[in-house]
């Protein structure tokens, strides 16, 4: 058996590959003591690992591993994956949604990170806590998902006033823009400022994606991360923002596993 093990700075993804299939495992990053000592009762296996805390990870293991760059392990990911869509493009975007946003260009020979933004997945949780207090991934994607933005953000149209803007009322001209008298700070719910964040997010990392995409001379940018994990309003917002700049956005089935799957497929 290939174990692939990609330690990030928030979710430790595990992929078991055998004649069997895939079988993924997740744990918050800091139960690494832990994912290192079950590893260790993996006798027979041949384990590689990649991510910001592979080598902290290792250190822990009382077995040899071998360890790959993270970029790489995730674009050999991403190609093992794409096997299965139907998609012919031979050079794409790849945004890893992570902790932190990483937008690499892909083609079936190379990759090379091409940038990215602190904005990302730590982003989504850091804010819902300073807005909410609330800390559960799952409760802020819940939230957010019934949330409406009107009254946080400022769109296009509120600055244009009626008159014709020329570009769509309804962009965004300013994220959390949307000033309120203060006596209406109280009303906002929980439900609101959560999909202002997912907003803010989402569209960061599509329009960063989408101009890296140009840059780039590609149409496609491949969006993962478990920043999208039930997190259908972040994925609407990107998809969103993407087209409308342009681009193809796509998803992959188990795209946070990018990373492990390139690292089991390490000989
Ligand atoms: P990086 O690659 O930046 O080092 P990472 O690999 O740990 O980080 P991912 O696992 O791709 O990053 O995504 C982490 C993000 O996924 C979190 O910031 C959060 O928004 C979201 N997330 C999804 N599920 C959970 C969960 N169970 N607990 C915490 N965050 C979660
Ligand atoms: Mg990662």
């Amino acid at each position: 058996m290939n174990i692939g093990i990609d330690a990030g700075g928030t979710l430790i993804k595990v992929v078991c590959r055998n004649r069997g299939g895939l079988k993924y495992h997740k744990f918050p990053s800091v139960q690494l003591d832990y994912v290192a000592s079950w590893i260790n009762g993996f006798d027979e296996a041949q384990v590689c690992v990649t991510g910001g805390k592979a080598a902290l990870l290792k250190s822990k293991m009382k077995r040899s591993a071998a360890e790959i760059v993270e970029f790489e392990a995730t674009s050999q990911g991403v190609r093992y994956f794409l096997a299965d869509h139907d998609f012919t493009e031979d050079a794409y975007l790849v945004t890893n949604v992570g902790t932190g946003t990483s937008i690499h260009h892909v083609t079936d020979r190379h990759q090379k990170r091409i940038g990215g933004t602190g904005v990302g997945g730590g982003t989504m949780m850091g804010l819902a806590q300073l807005l909410t207090g609330i800390t559960d991934y799952e409760q802020i994607v819940r939230l957010a998902a019934k949330g409406a933005r009107d009254r946080i953000d400022l769109k296009v149209s509120h600055i244009y006033e009626g008159a014709e803007p020329p570009i769509p009322g309804d962009l965004t001209a300013s994220n959390f823009g949307h000033l309120l008298p203060s006596a209406s700070l109280a009303s906002l719910s929980q439900e609101e400022l959560l999909a202002a964040v997912i907003g803010l997010v989402g569209e960061t990392v599509a329009t960063t994606s989408v101009l890296a995409a140009g840059q780039c001379g590609v149409s496609s940018v491949i969006f993962i991360g478990s920043s999208f994990l039930r997190n259908n309003l972040l994925k609407e917002v990107v998809i969103r923002y993407t087209k409308l700049r342009g681009g193809n956005p796509l998803f992959l089935r188990n795209g946070e596993y990018c990373g492990a799957v390139g690292a089991s497929l390490y000989e």
